[in-house]
């Protein structure tokens, strides 16, 4: 599953194929992914123009001269494939794909520019949606949801009026898309482990009595951001990677400190313990009790 900054790597690669060109051709190849298409999807897209390409925690939006937003979630297998009208040589050629995997490509977008970008996704859990500018803060994709991880709201202080007097383990609250947008599993043990935090600790623990941060709180807002920034740098270069093979974007494999490291060693310079893994809600949490103690 794509996590967010796997997200942010596929906009940066489709902003230069997409922002400023206009979508000549739309092709829509089934009536659904995860949930219908909007009414007259391809009709309300074709002729536009692509004004700016965003992300919102795991979601995309393509800003079109029309005021609608084009949304789109990759879901579990999302990815777009960008291609270049100049053949071969050029990035993005689709000359290395295999049988049976262009069955799966659900939308052909044709851009002014000769860019041609699909949509392929096999199990079809993402989706995409029409929603008007004005509309987007509202709309049921984005009303509620919690601040972004990779913008300026993460501060200490912000985490600290989140989190205070909440009881919920620490994990809990930062996979909570309500109060923090777009974090996955393997980013939230990352996140813990660099700040040196239990994942099983009350979250209002980063809070004095009266909602103001501890200097965890601070701590853990930097990391947060720490591990995504270097996460989508990662990504950019296996970005320029990826675009010289057949121009999938979206996937990339990435060294992790603590996540799916369980009996091994602890990363951390001079630490002697070891990562253990517990499981929360489902999911497993990997860590390690000397560099994140209760
Ligand atoms: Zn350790």
């Amino acid at each position: 599953m794509p996590e967010l900054p796997e997200v942010e790597t596929v906009r940066r690669g489709l902003e230069p194929a997409m922002v400023g060109a206009r979508l000549v051709e739309v092709e829509q190849r089934r009536p659904d992914l995860r949930f219908p298409f909007p009414e007259r999807f391809a009709e309300r897209l074709r002729g536009e123009t692509v004004t700016a390409l965003g992300r919102r925690a795991k979601y995309l939006l393509a800003d079109l001269s029309s005021g609608d937003v084009l949304v789109m979630h990759l879901g579990m297998s999302g990815r777009f494939l960008v291609g270049r009208d100049g053949g071969a040589a050029m990035p993005g050629a689709f000359h290395h794909r295999h049988g049976g995997e262009s069955a799966h490509d659900h939308v052909v977008f044709r851009l002014s520019n000769g860019a041609t970008v699909t949509y392929n996704d096999a199990r079809r859990f993402g989706f995409m949606d029409l929603v008007r500018r004005r509309d987007i803060e509202t709309c049921r994709h984005f009303a509620g949801m919690g601040i972004e991880p990779l913008g300026n709201a993460l501060s200490g202080d912000a985490i600290a009026r989140l989190f205070a007097g909440r009881r919920t383990p620490l994990k809990a609250a930062l996979l909570d898309q309500r109060l923090i947008a777009g974090l996955g599993n393997i980013y939230v043990c990352e996140a813990l482990f660099r700040a040196g935090l239990h994942p099983e600790a009350p979250a209002g623990s980063l809070a004095t009595p009266t909602g103001r941060p501890r200097a965890a709180a601070g701590r853990l807002a930097a990391v947060i951001r720490e591990v995504l920034t270097e996460a989508v740098e990662a990504g950019g270069s296996t970005l320029r990677d990826h675009a010289r093979v057949d121009g999938t974007l979206g996937y990339f494999q990435h060294a992790f400190r603590v996540y799916d490291r369980a009996g091994e060693p602890s990363t951390n310079p001079g630490c002697t313990g070891r990562v253990a893994r517990l499981v929360q809600a489902g999911r497993s949490t990997f860590y390690c009790a000397r560099c994140q103690p209760r």
